[in-house]
């Protein structure tokens, strides 16, 4: 027997923005989920937002949505389907029945100030020897690491090539070093909304005191964290991912760049620059001055482009079955490609540990690493 509970619905129809009200139950959403397609366990995302629409509970499938928006891009009614998660994820964490990992995560980053448990005083271990300023020197641009980058190690080659190529373009740019903290992202996900309140507030305050006009972060979730929250909640700096900020020196000329010895190349679009941010043709721009041959697009490309499976705070959970990663390699072989490049942290691990596990001789690559290869 069904139960309704006025006071349970008024406060799911709060926590979701009441996004859920206006869907018909035509199921699309579920039809293009690429994990409700690969996984077992399955992620019914129709169902998901009929209980929102009833104020009912719902916990288990909601922690496996990658919140790519690729179902957004279809649902008929314009559903706000990833506030629809987030939102019952807010009511799961108030009432403790959030995955105890996503507990860890959040606790991790107040302890430590990152979500992998990463000692503090280690952050800024990739930038020893390359005399980077400290940004509260005063800068005009902040380059904001982010915690992937910052603690794992095959992500410091990349943090290396951006800062190489802004210190050759003679940039004004500076990082905070050991006391940059978490952007937030995994707190947002986890639907801890008052402790990131909290997060940004103290972000804003220390970006604010280095006096920089932008900020250019090192991973697109970051990016988009800054973008589509801290804007809301103060601040004012221009925020761009680097590859929007190599774009534009590239578009005025000052990014030079000849052709390497990349071909029979495909570029990954991350779902949050290219479905949330909407940064689709630079990177390839950039990309087919570099490569030897003409860039290759994939099935799903674009705004269409298929997750990693990393979004969505899927990096710290465990799941059985087939991978997003898998299949989103799977289709650059189908499309012919050699080497897939890429423009954030979780993208370039998850689809490189699906290239190699499965021993596809296809190279994964970061682009900014690409970049910086190609100068001129
Ligand atoms: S696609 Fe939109 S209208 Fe259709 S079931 Fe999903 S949320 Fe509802
Ligand atoms: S946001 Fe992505 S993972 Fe989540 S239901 Fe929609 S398509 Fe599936």
């Amino acid at each position: 027997m069904l139960l309704l509970n006025d006071e349970r619905w008024d406060r799911v129809n709060s926590m979701t923005g009441g996004e859920a009200s206006v869907c018909f139950q035509c199921g699309s959403c579920s039809a293009h989920c690429p994990i409700n397609a690969i996984s077992d366990s399955g992620l019914n995302m129709r169902k998901i937002v009929r209980s929102a629409q009833l104020g009912l509970d719902f916990n288990g499938e909601l922690w496996n949505c990658a919140t790519c928006k690729l179902c957004e891009t279809t649902c008929p009614r314009e559903v706000g389907i990833v506030d629809v998660v987030l939102g019952l994820r807010s009511l799961a964490f108030e009432e403790k029945k959030a995955p105890e990992k996503i507990e860890k995560v959040v606790w991790d980053i107040y302890e430590n100030g990152n979500p992998w448990g990463g000692k503090k005083g280690e952050r800024s271990l990739w930038a020893d020897g390359l005399g980077i300023k400290d940004a509260r020197a005063g800068v005009k641009v902040l380059f904001f690491v982010g915690c992937e980058s910052a603690y794992s190690r095959e992500a410091h080659e990349s943090l290396r090539s951006i800062t190489e190529i802004m210190s050759r373009l003679g940039v004004d740019f500076g990082i905070l070093g050991n006391d940059e903290r978490c952007c937030g992202e995994p707190v947002l996900n986890a639907g801890e909304l008052g402790y990131m309140e909290e997060i940004a507030s103290q972000n804003i305050a220390a970006f604010q005191k280095t006096g920089a006009e932008i900020v250019v972060t090192a991973s697109p979730h970051c990016s988009n964290t800054f973008r589509n929250y801290y804007s809301k909640h103060g601040l004012k700096a221009r925020v761009m991912h680097y590859s929007e900020f190599f774009y534009d020196l590239f578009r005025d000329g000052k990014l030079k760049l000849r052709s390497d010895s990349i071909s029979e190349t495909a570029y990954h679009d991350p779902c949050v620059l290219s479905r949330y941010d909407d940064f689709v043709s630079g990177p390839r721009e950039m990309l087919s001055v570099v490569t030897r041959s003409p860039l290759i697009e994939m099935e799903h490309t674009g705004r269409e482009s298929l997750c990693c499976g990393g979004g969505g705070n899927r990096m710290f959970l465990d799941f059985e079955g087939a991978r997003l990663a898998d299949r989103r390699m799977d289709e650059s072989a189908a499309a012919g490609a050699k080497n897939v490049v890429t423009a954030c942290p979780y993208c370039v691990m998850n689809l490189r540990d699906s290239s190699d596990t499965r021993k596809m001789g296809i190279g994964v690559h970061d682009l900014a690493e690409v970049l910086r290869g190609a100068l001129a």
